[in-house]
């Protein structure tokens, strides 16, 4: 008796399964079919904490891009959700730019002490050079351009690495991309070639707002700005004289240009009404609350720039050096954000659809 109790205590200990939700799993799977998926991998390494996941939407045009998000998610779908939303926004923002390139996301679980950063990035590093090339990994929110040399120890499919000798920071190719929307914007509603006295406003004075306010100062545009953050506020009046506005009154002011530069969802039942301005474009990600509401702001006959299509400075940026080795080829091509946003404000005044489903649908149709 007491040798089979002996030889029972020598056995592995077994496991309870752990409890599976099987209601999450359908559901993201049904979402993965919804967005038009594509490859979802899965990488977990307890050597080194790493939990990684990298989303591959759409690689019809090209390796799929995309940045390596590194956050503390509360829960495993969580952070499955957000790969999959966000791998497919980038494939729409990579096909409305014509880039060769479809769209992919890395999000990685942070664990609440990353012991060694090195052989944890190395680990990522392995995982993405094991899709041998059909991922190429990125800076994102959490991981900087350290990290980004490090995982190119392990796979040359990185891009924002030191040899590359790009700018660490996006945020001044993005604001370049929403001043030439603005631009094209103003010369279309307005039907005026400079922005010499276009009163702007800008929602968020961040990494975004500040290089776009200076943008716009330095073309002759009049701003009035508002954050949250009274520091950030005080930068751009401090360095560029702008006017400031309390946060709660960005949608109530009369001018000519709203750039939302600061949260999603913005663009809802309620700011729409009290927008008094012919134009709406900025940098921040999915700016209407939902999906139908550019068709109030067209019924409203405010010309709306659809966010993923002017936003994505910083991803051309990344993609041309990473495919070229060529910044003034990407400025070239940021600066293409004019001529791609000026076809679609016509067909849309032509077809008289609003300019974020025709922007949609060319990109889609690309993806296909
Ligand atoms: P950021 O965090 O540097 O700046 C956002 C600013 O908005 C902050 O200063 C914050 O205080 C302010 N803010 C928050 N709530 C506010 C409110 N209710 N009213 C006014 N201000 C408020 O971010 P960022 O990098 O400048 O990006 C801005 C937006 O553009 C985000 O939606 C981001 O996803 C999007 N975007 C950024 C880039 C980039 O290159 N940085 C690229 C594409 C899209």
């Amino acid at each position: 008796m007491v040798k089979a109790a002996e030889k029972h205590m020598d056995r592995p200990k077994r496991h309870a399964h752990p409890h599976v939700h099987y209601t999450v799993c359908d559901s993201l799977m049904r979402y993965a079919e919804f967005l038009g998926f594509g490859e979802i991998h899965t990488k977990i390494d307890t050597a080194t904490g790493l939990k990684a996941i990298i989303a591959i939407h759409n690689l019809k045009r090209g390796p799929a891009i995309g940045g390596c998000r590194l956050y503390p998610y509360t829960t495993i779908d969580k952070a499955f959700e957000d790969a999959m939303r966000l791998a497919h926004m980038m494939s729409l923002k990579a096909a409305i730019n014509n880039l060769p390139n479809g769209g992919a996301k890395a999000v990685l679980i942070k664990p609440k002490l990353i012991k060694d950063r090195e052989a944890y990035f190395e680990k990522f590093g392995e995982f993405v050079n094991d899709l041998g090339g059909r991922y190429i990994t990125a800076m994102d929110s959490g991981t900087n351009m350290t990290d980004m040399d490090i995982i190119l120890r392990r796979t040359p499919y990185v891009t924002c690495t030191s040899t590359l000798g790009m700018d660490s920071d996006p945020s001044p190719f993005t604001a370049l991309g929403v001043r030439r929307a603005i631009e094209a914007a103003v010369k279309f509603k307005l039907n005026r070639d400079s922005l010499d006295n276009i009163h702007v406003t800008i929602q968020g004075a961040g990494h975004v707002g500040y290089f776009l306010t200076k943008e716009l100062i330095e073309k002759g545009a009049r701003v009035t700005i508002a954050d949250i953050n009274l520091k950030a506020v005080q930068r751009c009046v401090d360095e560029f004289g702008v006017a400031v506005c309390h946060p709660n009154q960005i949608f109530d002011i009369k001018a000519d240009v709203f750039a939302p530069c600061a949260l999603g969802a913005v663009l809802n039942l309620e700011t729409i009404k009290r927008l008094k301005v012919s134009i709406v474009a900025g940098s921040a990600n999915n700016q209407l609350a939902h999906h139908h509401y550019d068709t109030l702001l067209h019924e409203q006959s405010i010309l709306y720039a659809p966010d993923f299509l002017i936003n994505a400075g910083g991803l051309i940026q990344v993609a041309v050096l990473y495919n070229h080795r060529d910044i003034k080829k990407s400025i070239e091509q940021i600066n293409n954000i004019y001529h791609t946003l000026y076809d679609i404000f016509e067909r849309s005044a032509f077809e008289n659809i609003p300019p974020n489903e025709i922007a949609e649908k060319i990109a889609r149709d690309r993806l296909q």
